[in-house]
């Protein structure tokens, strides 16, 4: 019998994070390795309880599970709490895990590890045991590459050594790399949370400079002025054109797919799709203004409502609103979102622009409606409205509301803008070609599956 290669994949403990390296695991799987996919135990439940049983069945790839430090404190698992704690045990426990699984497994051990960038000093536990290491980056190249010059925005006084910019300056990492505010740096969104994000951010530039590969949710043509920033990058997307993947495993809430039937009876390009990702929270006022700015458009809409979406709390809908809006409107807690974006009759993504959200909607060829919520979101939100040119973004009023009205005046500009659905569609034929064969993402994964069985 053959033996395989053996890696662990390592997500960070967050649904943007798993999605796209199971992703990477199932096709990793399909090209012969053997894949071993940690997660924390209590993400390990919620993917379990999520899968269909012919999806358990099928599975391609072992799930296993490591200990997050955070079994007595449960409520502490999001943001620094989750962070700090993982930065404390994750070496101790991924190395126990490669131990373990191992002396199980001596036939076939593990010879490398790949680890999310964001948890990165899980590779320090490759390293000491002599494995490769390969690292994901799973938001966008433009951000990584910002990390990585953290020390020469110091240096020429940019920010300060806590990663508050100095001054309101617009900045540019190189020629080709898009101006931005110095406002808009990923640690300084939210500025409430900017140690926690610029320390975070320290940590990805250093895993980052340790790792002999770095893998990148993207595709050279899309950016190729940031990938030229970071010597080791290998972009091997957009992952949701891959073939062969399958996109509902990995969720952590079950997908409800009555949506698709009911997209099935609307038109072509008729409806709107409103998603922001998997943590994004509005206030009840501003919820109420999305509402019924969706319902002033006229137009039919499919909304995913996380039941946590009002402050964590489920919202509450304006007076009637459901009724009124019954004939036209499809409200779901979690939608298959790639399926979604593929139907013929999504017309448009409103979107968080999260960085999976937006290899999504420039895979399916989708105008954008932009509303970022935290970190990168921003920097991807300019990529989407001013580099690439397939959205728009919205204006918050003198209350730091977005208005119903604007709401309504965007979605109406957005779908009637012949030059941003052009460009989004010769955006997501440039996407095909690279994960087609002779394509350059195409040609990257192939290095990367030489690399692992050499
Ligand atoms: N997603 C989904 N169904 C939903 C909403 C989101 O499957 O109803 C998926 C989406 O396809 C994406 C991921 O959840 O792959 C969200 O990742 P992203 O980076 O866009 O945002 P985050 O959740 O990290 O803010």
């Amino acid at each position: 019998m053959d033996l395989h290669q053996h890696v662990l994949v390592v997500p960070c403990p967050a649904q943007g994070h798993v999605t796209p390296l199971i992703k990477l695991a199932y096709s990793l799987a399909y090209h012969g390795i053997k894949v071993t996919f940690a997660n924390s135990e209590f993400i390990h439940a919620k993917i379990l309880d999520a899968m269909s049983d012919a999806d358990k069945e099928q599975c391609p790839i072992r799930l296993v599970t490591y200990l997050d430090g955070l079994e007595l404190h449960p409520d502490q698992r999001t943001g620094p709490g989750l962070m700090d704690s993982l930065k404390k045990v994750m070496p101790d426990n991924i190395e126990k895990l490669i131990k373990q699984i191992n002396q199980s497994d001596n036939r076939e051990p593990i010879t490398c590890v790949i680890a999310d960038l964001t948890v990165g000093w899980s590779l320090e536990a490759a390293s000491k045991l002599g494995l490769k290491q390969v690292a994901v980056w799973p938001a966008g190249p433009s951000c990584l590459a910002l990390a990585l010059h953290i020390p020469k925005l110091i240096n020429t006084g940019v920010i300060d050594e806590n990663g508050s910019p100095i001054k309101n300056e617009l900045i540019r990492l190189s020629e080709e790399f898009p101006v931005m505010d110095s406002s808009e740096l990923m640690w300084c969104s939210p500025v409430t949370a900017q140690k926690f994000l610029f320390d975070i951010s320290l940590a990805i530039k250093q895993a980052t400079e340790n790792a002999s590969i770095v893998l990148c949710n993207t595709f050279d043509e899309l950016d190729s002025s940031s990938c030229a920033l970071i010597p080791n990058i290998l972009p091997i997307g957009p992952l949701p054109l891959v073939k062969n993947l399958n996109p509902s495993v990995g969720t952590f809430s079950s997908q409800d797919l009555t949506c698709l039937n009911w997209l099935d009876k609307q038109p072509s390009n008729s409806v709107i799709y409103i998603a922001f990702g998997s943590t994004a929270v509005f206030s009840q006022k501003q919820f109420n203004e999305l509402a019924l700015g969706l319902e002033l458009s006229g137009h039919s809409f499919l909304w995913v409502v996380r039941s946590n979406i009002v402050n964590g709390s489920s919202p509450e809908y304006p007076d009637s609103f459901l009724e009124r809006t019954a004939s036209r409107g499809k409200i779901v807690e979690w939608a298959p979102q790639e399926q979604v974006l593929a139907h013929t009759s999504t017309s448009c993504f409103f979107s968080h622009c999260g960085w999976n959200s937006t290899m999504e909607g420039l895979s399916f060829g989708i105008p954008f409606l932009c509303w970022p919520y935290f970190w990168d979101q921003f920097h991807n939100k300019s990529y989407i409205c001013d580099k690439w040119k397939v959205g728009l973004s919205l204006k918050y009023d003198e209350d730091g509301i977005i208005s119903r009205h604007e709401i309504r005046t965007k979605i109406d500009c957005l779908l009637n803008n012949d030059e941003i659905k052009t460009n989004g569609l010769k955006l997501m034929e440039d996407a095909k070609k690279s994960v087609n064969e002779g394509g350059s993402s195409y040609e990257n994964f192939g290095s990367l599956i030489k690399y692992l069985k050499a």
